[in-house]
């Protein structure tokens, strides 16, 4: 369910320490990146190995739901409440200064911070999946088959709440040294960004 106050609370684990400015917590903003996004990289901690893997994911209110194979790995870790940070990224801009130094990125970004949990309610299940396929291609849940029983089983969902979690973004130009803004050099923002192409149809 949405909740209604304006900002996430900071916690000592989510205080961004370099260029805190760039930082928010801001609920709107916060949800704009993940609505935006379409891939986390979800890290925990295996045998004292760090492990970061990349997954689909929606924001679906306050959570954010993963699915993936009860065999995968990183689902495994979840189910069973391991430690995790799932990070979204948007790169917006290449952002090219005067000088090496001030070349910097656009962009913006967000990491949860928390356990998971499986979605084990049957109804719960079909519901998640449901709103994690709409999300992909809107509309599409309408023309396609859904998941069997056995394809159900055979794939775990998790929800990851929203509680402990952060923004960073950066926007606009380079941020030149004074000394360097007379030098003969093209300086800016290469806007980037991800794009769909024609679609491919299938052979059958
Ligand atoms: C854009 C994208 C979206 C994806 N979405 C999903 C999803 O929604 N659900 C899902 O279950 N899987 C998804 N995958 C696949 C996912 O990244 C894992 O490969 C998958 O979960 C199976 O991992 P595993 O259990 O075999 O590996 P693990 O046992 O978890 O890891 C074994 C080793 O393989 C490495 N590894 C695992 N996956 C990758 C990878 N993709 N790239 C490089 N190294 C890897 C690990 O770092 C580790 O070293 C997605 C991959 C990509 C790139």
């Amino acid at each position: 369910m949405e909740t209604t106050t304006e900002a996430y609370s900071p916690t000592e684990r989510t205080r961004v320490r370099r260029a805190p400015a760039r930082a928010t917590y801001d609920r709107e903003v916060v949800h704009g990146i993940l609505d935006a996004g379409r891939v986390a990289h979800v890290g925990f901690v295996r045998e004292d190995q760090p492990i970061v893997i990349p997954m689909a994911y929606v924001r679906d209110g306050e959570s954010l739901l993963l699915h993936g194979s009860t065999r995968a790995g990183v689902m495994t870790a979840l189910a069973a409440g391991t430690p995790a940070c799932a990070t979204v990224t948007l790169l917006d801009g290449l952002v090219l200064a005067r000088s090496a130094f001030h070349h910097s990125v656009n962009y913006r970004s967000v990491a949860v911070l928390g356990r998971g949990r499986e979605v084990r309610d049957e109804a719960a299940k079909r519901r998640a999946l449901d709103v994690f396929l709409e999300n992909f291609v809107p509309g599409r849940l309408a023309e396609i088959r859904g998941p069997n029983p056995q394809e159900l089983k055979a794939t775990l969902v998790i929800e990851l709440p929203i509680e402990e979690v952060v923004a960073k973004q950066r926007t606009g130009g380079p941020i030149d040294d004074e000394e360097d803004m007379a030098l003969p050099v093209w300086a800016g923002v290469v806007p980037v960004g991800l794009q769909a192409s024609a679609p491919i149809a299938c052979s059958g």
